[in-house]
């Protein structure tokens, strides 16, 4: 398929937020699109270039893309660089210069969709000296043979920035409307802008089958092939991998005892809800993988839990679902989540981190057992394995502690246990329940001490005064509501250091923040929101002033939360819930 196809749809994409307009626009896309080229195209769809759970990157900085531009377009950097800051967008800067250029030469070869992926493949795996100028090339090569359009697109896909904003959601429903929409008769009316499903069960027993299946293999790309290939049938047999992550079962919150009970029926399993970072580990024979809850790769990042995985699980073929929590090496005691959290993009100084701040991993669950995934087995019956394939060495793996009871005293005791040796609270899990990757069904549920700090993504920030000009120095923070938008809650600028040597600094949140600005007036700078944070407050009050309609109160930045991504920051309903709760109290 020729990638300028591709290229119609994203436009078409482009021109619509409606996602019942783009789910029609992609269903019909996908069922032109060739068995061979399915893969490659939601890949590309997606923006991505990898699917999500891979490592590979390209990486591409927009001032490498500038010179790539510069290159392709015969324009001075100096120039791209000004129109980059009037339009905030190299993708649309590629577009004006690339057609000035075809203007005055001769066409272009035709780029399909599987030579871009190629190529883009290949600037992955370019490193070592001179890795910079091979890449520009490289990209220069795949400018200069692309239509002005299609350059956008190649820009944006390279930089990670595509803004079709299409969502999982929408990908999912295309797949299904494409794929199964005849025999489920979807019926989607352009002009009334309604879908008509006649069977709404067993569109639903589909729906799941795709996000099902989408759970397990974290990449659309396979889910799309299969549904093709080999329909229904074939999505519910679709089986995880080990090496291949799968989405991590996520909580709900409850709260009481009591609630908890009913959530997960008595007898129940309490365990201490650790405060450290989800770790998703997978051992193949000598190959050991460990992904966080966003299922990005830190194997390299935590060598002492490879290490701890080959010599104290007793068997060669596992997943397991832990909590790791850090500890000071030279007092042996248990660290906050947040000081290791600068261990998750560490790519120096791995062996230093690992020696004085390693990690305890608390296993509490296992998903894969000799090879099988035992997803669908009860809980019980995991744990069960669990407890004889781990060898409990403390400071190194154990089991997380837990107790089994239908007794509420002894939950409490065991819940004052936690909080005393300095955990979050519980977690409570239903016996005879299945693991459902990348779901929040109640299968496990938390129980925490009311307040509790937020994950909230910055989306703006602003250039300090006096001493503090040189950074940017007070962030707008957001949350996200359940259709994806992030809604401002406030601006925090306490809780950080003016030296970098004290911890997160004005300093080092100023470098992370320049390569994402997308607009800048005056003080105030527009970013893409990426970077997450946890922030404390006194309370959370109503306010028209910012656009969730919350605001907070003293906020203050505890730290980075690098496990997480904007998709999973704290939501405008926990805001509303930790809101009532305040006012209960
Ligand atoms: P929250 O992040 O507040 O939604 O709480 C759920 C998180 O608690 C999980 O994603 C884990 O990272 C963490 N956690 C700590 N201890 C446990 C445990 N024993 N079982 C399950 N999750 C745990």
């Amino acid at each position: 398929m020729h990638y300028s196809r591709l290229v119609e749809i994203y436009e078409k994409l482009d021109a619509t937020t409606k996602r019942l307009v783009q789910t029609d626009i992609l269903s019909k896309f996908l069922k032109e699109v060739d068995a061979e080229d399915l893969g490659t195209t939601i890949l590309l769809l997606e923006g991505r270039i990898f699917p999500r759970w891979d490592e590979r990157e390209v990486g591409i900085a927009a001032k490498t893309m500038l010179k790539a531009i510069s290159v392709a377009s015969g324009e001075p950097i100096s120039k791209i660089n000004s129109e980059w800051k009037k339009t905030g967008d190299l993708g649309t800067v590629s577009y004006n210069l690339i057609k000035k250029k075809k203007q005055s030469t001769l066409g272009s070869h035709d780029l399909t969709v599987k030579k871009v992926l190629k190529n883009l493949m290949e600037l992955a795996a370019i490193g070592g000296i001179g890795s910079v100028d091979k890449k520009i090339s490289l990209v220069a090569e795949l400018l200069t043979s692309a239509k002005p359009d299609e350059a956008k697109y190649l820009v944006r896909t390279i930089l990670n920035d595509m803004r079709i904003g299409v969502g999982e959601g929408t990908i999912r429903d295309a797949i299904i409307w494409a794929f199964f929409g005849d025999k489920l008769k979807v019926k989607y009316f352009k002009e009334e802008h309604k879908v008509l499903i006649e069977d709404r069960e067993r569109y639903n027993e589909y729906a799941d089958a795709v996000q099902e299946a989408y759970n397990i293999a974290n990449d659309f790309a396979p889910v799309a092939e299969t549904a093709k290939k080999h329909g229904l049938r074939g999505l519910e047999e679709m089986e995880m991998q080990i090496g291949v992550p799968l989405k991590v079962m996520l909580a709900l919150k409850v709260d009481g005892i009591d609630e908890g009970f009913e959530r997960c029926g008595k007898p129940a399993e309490f365990e201490f809800k650790y405060d450290g970072m989800r770790m998703q580990i997978h051992k193949n024979d000598n190959d050991i993988r460990i992904f966080t809850r966003r299922l990005e790769n830190i194997t390299a990042q935590f060598p002492e839990v490879v290490e701890s995985v080959e010599k104290y699980v007793k068997e060669s073929k596992v997943v397991l679902d832990s909590e790791a929590v850090g500890y000071n090496k030279k007092t042996g005691k248990y660290l906050p989540f947040q000081s290791i959290s600068q261990r998750i993009k560490r790519k120096y100084g791995i062996e230093k981190m690992s020696e004085e701040m390693p990690v305890e991993v608390n296993v509490f669950d296992i998903i894969n057992f000799r090879g099988k995934s035992i997803i669908g087995r009860p809980f019980e019956e995991r744990k069960d394995i669990l407890r004889k394939i781990i060898k409990n060495t403390p400071k190194k793996i154990i089991l997380a502690k837990s107790i089994t009871t239908s007794d509420k005293n002894e939950v409490e005791k065991f819940y004052r246990e936690a909080i005393s040796s300095g955990n979050e609270g519980l977690m409570i899990k239903k016996l005879d329940a299945p693991y459902k990757p990348g779901a929040r069904v109640g299968f496990m549920v938390k129980l925490k001490p009311t307040k509790e700090n937020l994950d909230l993504v910055i989306v703006k920030a602003e250039w300090g005064e006096g001493k503090r000009s040189k950074w940017l120095s007070s962030y707008t923070l957001a949350c996200i509501d359940n259709k994806g938008n992030f809604l401002e809650v406030g601006k925090a600028s306490t809780g950080l250091k003016e030296k970098r040597e004290e911890g997160l600094s004005f300093a080092e949140m100023t470098d992370l923040i320049k390569p994402l600005i997308a607009r800048e007036e005056g003080k105030e700078v527009t970013i893409k929101p990426k970077i997450v944070i946890e922030v404390g407050y006194e309370e959370i009050q109503k306010s028209p002033t910012y656009s969730s309609g919350y605001a907070l109160r003293f906020p203050r930045v505890i730290g980075l939360r690098e496990d997480r991504g904007p998709e999973d920051i704290s939501t405008l309903k926990m805001m509303e819930s930790f809101y009532n709760g305040q006012k209960k109290k």
